[in-house]
């Protein structure tokens, strides 16, 4: 049986693939390493759902607590084409060291069962740094399990993101919302002009 260090990056990502590696016989142990989730009330909101996961299913996990805010802007070129990889490096490079240090066979990552990431680009990283560090990239692509996860979740009353994770996606994702915000200052505007013309018919009358 292999011993994997599974790398998590939500638990609505996990859902369906863990019963998936199980009936492969693979041995999950989860790993929740995710400096890249912002800001710290976002982050709480994801690491506070894979408790909730854990409570009804009874995976061994790993956490890092700590918000990574900072170790994300200095490892990650968001300003430069590779945020997105940098950000794939970092938290699997980091996933494939701990799981050297603690005796695991291989390691993975729950961005490979996302539709909404770059597959192959995490596949070549993952390859890369397996080579580097010298322990197996278990290589899984369960991106057809996407639906069952997130119906899975949804029974589980599982918290779901609507962005990917930094700063940087939140705005991506928010950007065009924003007009409406103030679309309440129009509204007061014409109901100040309402009751100025109300006010002169009044008078006139
Ligand atoms: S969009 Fe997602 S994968 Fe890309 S840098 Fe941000 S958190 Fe990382």
């Amino acid at each position: 049986m292999t011993n994997l260090l599974l790398h998590i990056c939500c638990a609505g990502c996990l859902c369906a693939p863990l019963e998936e590696l199980r009936k492969d016989k693979i041995h999950v142990h989860g790993y929740f390493y995710n400096p890249n989730i912002h800001p710290l009330l976002e982050f709480r909101k994801r690491l506070k759902a894979m408790r909730i996961f854990q409570e009804s299913d009874p995976i061994e996990i790993d956490y890092c607590e700590e918000y990574g805010l900072m170790e994300y802007l200095k490892e990650v070129d968001y300003e430069g084409n590779n945020r997105c990889e940098d950000c794939y490096r970092l938290r699997l490079r980091n996933t494939a060291n701990y799981a050297k240090e603690k005796g695991f066979d291989a390691f993975c990552s729950t961005l490979l069962f996302s539709k909404q990431q770059d597959h192959e680009k995490i596949k070549e990283i993952g390859e890369q740094i397996s080579e580097q560090v010298g322990i197996t990239f278990e290589y899984k692509d369960y991106r057809h399990l996407c639906e069952c996860s997130r119906e899975i979740a949804k029974k589980k009353m599982l918290y779901r993101q609507s962005y990917c994770g930094c700063i940087f996606s939140e705005y991506e994702r928010y950007k065009d919302t924003t007009r409406n915000l103030y679309e309440g200052w129009k509204l007061k505007e014409n109901m100040t002009k309402n009751n100025s013309l109300k006010e002169e018919q009044i008078n006139c009358s």
